[in-house]
This record gives C-alpha cells, sequence and structure tokens, in this order.
C-alpha cells in the first residue's frame, strides 16, 4: 500500500513550497500499480490543484461514507441489513466530481444509518480516532473524519442530519460542512431522515472544502429539493456582525477556551459581537428525535430482504421472512428509533409529538429569520465535549442525544454550517462552527478563512508514509 501512504502526506506537501517537485518524486517511487489506478496525471493534475483557485480536481483522491452510492463498491449503510449490497450507481454529487477529475479511493465506515455520534454503531468495525486510538472519531460520518485526519485522502463525503459531518470534523480536528438544504443533491443518499439531511464535506483544508463544495452543489432533477441557489454572499469586504448565544451552557471547560479563543479572534478581526437568545434550542433535542425518527420509521420500511440487501433464510411465509431479516438485520439502536418513529405517528398521537416538533421547527426558523436580520453569522460550539473514549468509559447513547444540541437546529432550519478547528485543549481538537442564513456557504468560507489566520488549523496527528518524506 505503499502508494496510499505517499498520497498520505497530501496535506504536508501542499503546505510547502516546492510540493510538486517533491510530490512528483514521492510518486514515482510509489507503487505503480496503486498509482494507475488512481489514474493520477501529475502534470495535469496536481499542478492545477496546487494553485489556489483551481476549478479542477484531476486526480484528488477522497473517500465516500458508505451511505453514498458509489457503483461498484459495497453500500451498506453500516448495517447488517445491506452487507451484500453493492451499488449499481453513482450519487448526484459522485457523479459531479467524478466528471471534475476525483478518484474515490474507498468507503467509509458510519454508525448504523447515520444513528450515532461515535461510529460504534456500525455493523462492522469500530473507527478510532487518529489523535486518540482509545477515542471515538465522532459519528456518524466517523470513518470519513478519520481517513482525512489520518491523511489518508484529502477530503470525504459524508452526510448530515443533525450533526454527522460537523461533529466527527470537530473531533479529528478538521472542516465539516453541512451545506444549506438542497443545494447538493440527496441522489443515491441512503434515507434516514429526509427532510434534515444533506451530504457534506470534509476536509483538513478549507480551500479544498469551497472547491468540493462548488464542484458538488447545484440542482439534480433526480432531486426535486434541489434547487439553483444564487450565493447570498461573496467575498467579505466589511465587518461582519457575528452574534452569539447569551446564556449558552453545558460546554466542557476545554470547549469554552476554544469558544472564548474564537471570540477574541473575531474581535482582533474587527468584527462586530452581539448578543441573542435562541429560545427554541431547549427544545432542539426532543424536536429532532421526533421528526428524525418518525422519518427513520418510513424510510426504513423498504428494508425487507424482497428487493435487495440480507435476507433471512427461512422457508416460512413472506411476512415472516420479512419478520426475522429485520429482527436480524436491524441492531437494537435502529430498532429503538423505528418503534419510536412508529409510536409518534400513530393517529391519535400526532398532535402531541409529531405536530408539537413541528410547531417548534417553524418556531427555530423563524427566531433564525430574526437573528439574520440582525446579524451575518451565529457563531457557536459543535460539541459540548471534546472526542470521548470508546466503549464503556465514553457516553451513553442518550447523553450522545442530549450533546447533540448545538448541531441539531440548523437541520431543523434547513441553514448552512460549517465547522472549523479553534485550538487544541488537552491534547485534543476543538471544534466551533459558523452558521448562517440560507445560501450563506461563501461567506462562511471566507470568514472561516479569515479566521484561520488567527488560528491555525492543527497539524494532523498522524503522519502516515513520514519515514519516506525523511528520505527526501
Ligand atoms: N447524532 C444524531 C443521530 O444519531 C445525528 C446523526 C446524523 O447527523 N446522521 O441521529
Amino acid at each position: 500500500m505503499t502508494g496510499i501512504r505517499e498520497l498520505s502526506q497530501w496535506r504536508s506537501l501542499t503546505r510547502d513550497g516546492d510540493s510538486r517537485a517533491r510530490y512528483q518524486r514521492m510518486l514515482q517511487r510509489a507503487d505503480r500499480d496503486i498509482a494507475s489506478m488512481l489514474e493520477i496525471d501529475v502534470e495535469k493534475g496536481f499542478s492545477s490543484v496546487l494553485g489556489q483557485n483551481s476549478p479542477h480536481l484531476q486526480g484528488i483522491p477522497f473517500s465516500v461514507k458508505d451511505n453514498i452510492a458509489l457503483s461498484g463498491f459495497s453500500f451498506t449503510c453500516g448495517s447488517k441489513i445491506l452487507e451484500p449490497l453493492v451499488s449499481p450507481y453513482h450519487a448526484g454529487a459522485v457523479q459531479k466530481l467524478l466528471s471534475a477529475g476525483a478518484v474515490p479511493v474507498g468507503k467509509a465506515n458510519m454508525d448504523e444509518f447515520g444513528m450515532g455520534s461515535s461510529t460504534e454503531n456500525s455493523a462492522f468495525t469500530v473507527t478510532r480516532n487518529p489523535w486518540d486510538l482509545d477515542r471515538v472519531p465522532g459519528g456518524s460520518s466517523g470513518g470519513s473524519a478519520a481517513s482525512v485526519a489520518a491523511g489518508l485522502v484529502p477530503f470525504s463525503l459524508g452526510s448530515d442530519t443533525g450533526g454527522s459531518v460537523r461533529q466527527p470534523a470537530a473531533f479529528c480536528g478538521i472542516y465539516g460542512c453541512k451545506p444549506t438544504y438542497g443545494r447538493v443533491s440527496r441522489y443515491g443518499l441512503a434515507a434516514y431522515a429526509s427532510s434534515l439531511e444533506t451530504i457534506g464535506i470534509l476536509s483538513a483544508d478549507i480551500s479544498m472544502m469551497e472547491q468540493v463544495f462548488h464542484c458538488i452543489s447545484g440542482t439534480d432533477e433526480r432531486d426535486q429539493t434541489t434547487w439553483e441557489a444564487v450565493p447570498a454572499y461573496q467575498d467579505e469586504q466589511g465587518s461582519p456582525t457575528a452574534a452569539v448565544i447569551s446564556d449558552l451552557e453545558g460546554m466542557d471547560p476545554e470547549i469554552r477556551r476554544g469558544y472564548e479563543r474564537t471570540l477574541e479572534a473575531m474581535k482582533s478581526l474587527g468584527w462586530k459581537i452581539t448578543e441573542v437568545s435562541l429560545k427554541s434550542l431547549k427544545y432542539a433535542m426532543p424536536a429532532f428525535y421526533t421528526i428524525a425518527c418518525a422519518e427513520a420509521s418510513s424510510n426504513l420500511a423498504r428494508y425487507t430482504g424482497i428487493r435487495y440487501g440480507m435476507r433471512h433464510s427461512t422457508s416460512a411465509a413472506q411476512e415472516e421472512m420479512v419478520r426475522m431479516t429485520r429482527e436480524e438485520g436491524f441492531s437494537a439502536e435502529v430498532k429503538l428509533r423505528v418503534l419510536l418513529g412508529t409510536y409518534v405517528l400513530r393517529s391519535g398521537f400526532q398532535d402531541q409529538y409529531y405536530l408539537k416538533a413541528q410547531k417548534i421547527r417553524t418556531r427555530m426558523k423563524q427566531e433564525f429569520d430574526m437573528m439574520f436580520s440582525q446579524a451575518d453569522v451565529l457563531l457557536m460550539p459543535v460539541y459540548p465535549v471534546q472526542a470521548f473514549k470508546a466503549g464503556d468509559e465514553g457516553m451513553t447513547p442518550m447523553q450522545q442525544k442530549v450533546a447533540d444540541r448545538y448541531t441539531l437546529p440548523a437541520n431543523l432550519a434547513g441553514l448552512p454550517a460549517v465547522s472549523f478547528p479553534a485550538g487544541i485543549e488537552s491534547g485534543l481538537p476543538v471544534g466551533m462552527q459558523l452558521l448562517g442564513p440560507s445560501c450563506s456557504e461563501e461567506r462562511l468560507f471566507s470568514l472561516i478563512r479569515k479566521l484561520s489566520e488567527v488560528i491555525p488549523p492543527p497539524e494532523l496527528p498522524v503522519r502516515l508514509g513520514a519515514e519516506e518524506e525523511a528520505d527526501d
């Protein structure tokens, strides 16, 4: 796997002066088979990508969360029920990346159907955090985050239903982008909670993230929720106004320090800071899980063992076969959510749960509209704690759900949010996020780039193939 290891040095190379020449030398040494498999054209590919504003992604390797369709690769969604499935088609976002010359090198592990915050809910294996192998990489796009933070790929596609791109990015010290709902096609994204989720991007480099965003965004006739968005904002000229929530509670001291550091950085850049309140925030968790479970119970009804995926080997009648397939194929967490979702949708119960949750969602949207008439962006932490320990020493599933509270609002309101590294505390990364009004991704990228001049992104912890670099 020399070739992959050579590629892993991508990030340090893009920062160095004579990177292209060094990359060429490395590539010459790299395993020829892998180089040709990746179809890397060093002359055309990397020379164009190493320029700051190149629109092309020629030859750039990337990983893909296993709930996004990549033809010829597995499409398990982290679930036993889809273990035998190989995707016969590409997702819309993947197709666009392929047309730009980017090269998918593998599928990334995830919590089953995106349900989780640690990647421990995968039916296949536990993914570790490259910063500390005793800790989780976050989730549900934990495999994507770890593959970027370990230096295997410069970017990865993930999905964000309630924070699943931003939280693992924060745990692994990289950037995570959850686009505006409808700006990136969901065609080929296996549905968990369709009204909340988007395909997102994880990268250690904000410019690369921006290039990938421009590549994958836009309409797709196979996803009728996409539209040709007019970017609301371009590069910032004047000083923006950043909102902060006045009574934000529950952050660990390390996260609090990262938050204060970011506030100081904003002030040093001349940004105006204004305090706001977001009253619906305390209802975000129950509203999100009510809606997400309701949608999941409907979306996951298609996994019956009849058309694709695993089928329980039984001679029983069809109804019994479906029951046994689902019994064996889904984990306890997935079953819990399907049951909860079915419960809140029962006739007679809808007013009590589902409709209440939708009212909270509407209220939250209204509060954001108000907020963004006074401020350009909102600063929030991504998660109240840093990457936690794997296994029994870590957080319980319920604690994880409660801790999702800072990431859920962007999904409930359909707004863009970009998470970024805001320093190291106790040897681990701290992640913050900027939220903005609909279609303000360009502004978020530009503001985060400015912030990164004051708080630079951390050196990645694992430099695979570093011994080869030492030979140069
Ligand atoms: N942690 C949340 C959940 O378990 C959100 C996950 C996601 O964004 N896919 O549902």
